[in-house]
This record gives structure tokens, sequence and C-alpha cells, in this order.
């Protein structure tokens, strides 16, 4: 029996409802398939606990989460408190202290689901967004000189660096190479950024030369919001900088039909550090406590950590139950619909225990 340690982080809002929901489906799948055990810990950090102990998480905590195979994260962000804390305190230093440098998006219309490009039916729109999540625009780096004065001058640096540009460029063909098209759009501002993006540029046709199976193509960013938007069906694999892929990732979750079905990895691809697992969504302290969250996006996120496991019919057994859930109609209201979460996961629940 293969056996995995996750480690589970439920942290503020919503999160408190949908990663007790996300263990409920991988409870019912580790017993409908048999061959694997999951012993799951959860971790009570997040704001909650900084305003019982001032931290977000223990000390020790990276120490502590070191000796696990995954983690399942729900979601930070509280409104009373600002994001240079919670989000730095718990989510950022996970990312940045297990160098989880390649984030993965994919994105696809669910059966049933909506989505606001009426011409496009499910299957048409079948994208993974790659996104590089250790340095870039959002290194911190910069400043502020003559504060509140009329030359005031603030400065925000990006860096981009050989090491970086180049991991996860090999990581997004490696993608690309995975899957049936092999396509791979390598998003810059090349034009008007001409010394980061230029190295982008660089080592894409670098790294291209290893892998000369995928077709790669280079793209502007401003063009590729034109194109998710009028030629979704020849965008297959993206790949783009920290910001560029942030803001791209938000478009492609609203095409798909909403943030509560979008799924994310922080992944480190080495595996010298466990990789990360969360819905894109927030906290969303506006729908806190009414119990209709939209768990799928955390079920998704599940699918593609039980992959990472070395687990993929689990995987396959709970995007197909996830899928005959939204075909049948049921939804959350962010969906339309009037179904509760927990409507949702017994469904789930229950198509996984039926499927074959
Ligand atoms: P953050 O700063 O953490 O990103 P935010 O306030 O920008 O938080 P979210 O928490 O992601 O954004 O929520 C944005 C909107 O989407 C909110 O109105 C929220 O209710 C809705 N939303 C987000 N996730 C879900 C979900 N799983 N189910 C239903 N609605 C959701
Ligand atoms: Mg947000």
């Amino acid at each position: 029996m293969r056996e995995h340690k996750i480690a589970a982080i439920p942290a503020d809002g919503i999160g408190k409802e949908i990663i007790p929901a996300g263990l409920a489906v991988l409870r019912a799948l580790e017993q409908r398939s048999q061959d694997f055990k999951l012993t799951v810990e959860t971790f009570p950090w997040g704001s909650d606990y900084y305003r019982a102990h001032g931290r977000m998480m223990d000390e020790d905590g990276l120490e502590r989460l070191k000796k696990f195979d995954a983690i399942y994260f729900g979601a930070v962000g509280d409104p009373d408190l600002p994001d240079d804390l919670t989000l730095w305190g718990l989510r950022l230093r996970i990312c940045q202290g297990f160098d989880q440098y390649a984030n993965v998006r994919p994105t696809r219309i669910l059966p049933g689901v909506e989505s606001p490009l009426r011409d496009v039916k499910t299957g048409e729109l079948d994208w993974v967004i790659v996104r590089e999540n250790s340095e870039g625009e959002y290194a911190g780096h910069g400043g502020r000189a003559h504060r509140g004065h009329a030359e005031e001058v603030a400065t925000e640096t990006s860096i981009f660096t050989r090491v970086g540009v180049t991991r996860i460029m090999r990581y997004a063909f490696q993608i690309a190479r995975s899957r049936p098209r092999k396509h791979l759009t390598v998003v810059t501002k090349s034009n008007a950024q001409r010394h980061g993006m230029v190295l982008w540029d660089e080592i894409a046709a670098e790294v291209a030369r290893d892998f000369p199976d995928v077709k790669v193509e280079k793209e502007l960013v401003d063009a590729m919001t034109v194109r998710m938007v009028k030629y979704p069906q020849k965008i297959d694999v993206v790949v783009a900088t920290n910001l560029h892929a942030d803001i791209l990732s938000d478009l492609a979750g609203a095409l798909a039909g909403s943030l509560g079905v979008a799924p994310t990895a922080n992944l480190n691809p080495e595996r010298n550090f466990p990789s990360m697992f969360e819905p894109i969504h927030g906290s969303a302290f506006d729908i806190t406590g009414k119990g209709i969250a939209n768990p799928i996006a955390t079920f998704w996120t599940g699918a593609m950590m039980l992959d990472h496991l070395g687990e993929p019919a689990a995987a396959e057994r709970l995007m197909r139950a996830v899928e005959r859930v939204t075909a049948s109609g049921l939804r959350t209201p962010d969906l339309g619909g009037t179904a509760r979460t927990d409507d949702i996961t017994n469904a789930v629940v229950e198509a996984i225990r039926s499927s074959n």
C-alpha cells in the first residue's frame, strides 16, 4: 500500500470550509481505490492563529512541513489584517522557503459550466498557464525617495536571473511535451522592456533547441489577452513572468466560468521540498460562514496533488466525478445555482463511490 503524508492548512475565511470538503473527497477516493493511504495532519495556522499567538505560523513551521509529501492549502487573507502580514507570514513564506518556483494553473471549461465566451464549447478551451513564482516583478526590489514631496520617486525593479528563467522555461517545455498538442506560447513584453524580457526571449530560444518536438511561439502580453478571448482554441501551454501570468491567469479563470473552479499548484519540480496545492481564489470573506463556497477549485487542486503524488488514476477518477456533478446542473451561487458546499461535496463523494 502506497502511503502519502499530507499537511492540510485551511487558514482563513472559506479556506476553513473548502479544505474539509476537499479532505472528504480525498477520503472517498482512498476508500474507492484501496491501493493508497493518506495520512493527513491539519495545521491551525492563519489569521485567527495570529490573533491568539502573535504569529501566522509556528517558528519551526517549515521544519515540520518538510516531512510531508504535499501541502493542501485553503486561502489566506483577513479584512482586518494587512496582506504584508498574512500573505507573507504564511503562504509566501512556504512558497519561498520551499523554492516552489513553478506555479501551474490548468484552465478548462467544465461540462455544464457557462463561459463568458459564448461560442466556445467545453473541450475547446484547454490550457495550462505556467507562472514564474520566485522572482521577476514581485522580487520586492525598489524604494522611494523624497516621500510626500513634489519630486517623489518610487522604483520597482524586476529581477530576472539566468538560473530563474531557465528553470521555469525548461519546466514549461516539459509540460508542453507531455500534452497531445505539444505547443508552447512564450509571453513577454520584449518590444518595450528591453533587458529582462529580452533575456526571456533568448533563454526560450536556447531551451527550445533541447525540445525539437515542441512547437514554440512568442507573443506579447497585450496581444495574448486578445488571443485568449478571440482564439482560445489556439492556446495550449503558456509560460510567463510572475506579473504577466498573474494577470493572464485571472483572465483565464474568468473565461473558464468562475474563480470558484480554478485550481493551482506551487511546485518544487526537483522535489527537494514539498509542493503546495491550493485554489486560486482568496478567503472570500463576503461569503464566509454561509456554506455556499464552491469547493470545485479545491477538488481539482486535490486531483493535481494526487497526480503529483504518483496517483494519476485517482486524480482521473476525481476529475470524472467532478465533471459528472457539474454536468448534472448542480451548482453553487457563483455559477448561477442554489446548491451549497455540502451538496456539491456529497454529490462528488457519491459519484466517486459509484464510479467504475
Ligand atoms: P484575495 O485578496 O485573497 O485574492 P479577494 O477578495 O481579492 O481575495 P477572493 O477572495 O478570491 O478575492 O474573491 C473574489 C470574489 O469571488 C468574491 O466576491 C468571492 O465571494 C468570490 N469567490 C471566490 N472564491 C469563491 C468560491 N470558492 N466560491 C464562490 N465564490 C467565490
Ligand atoms: Mg484576489
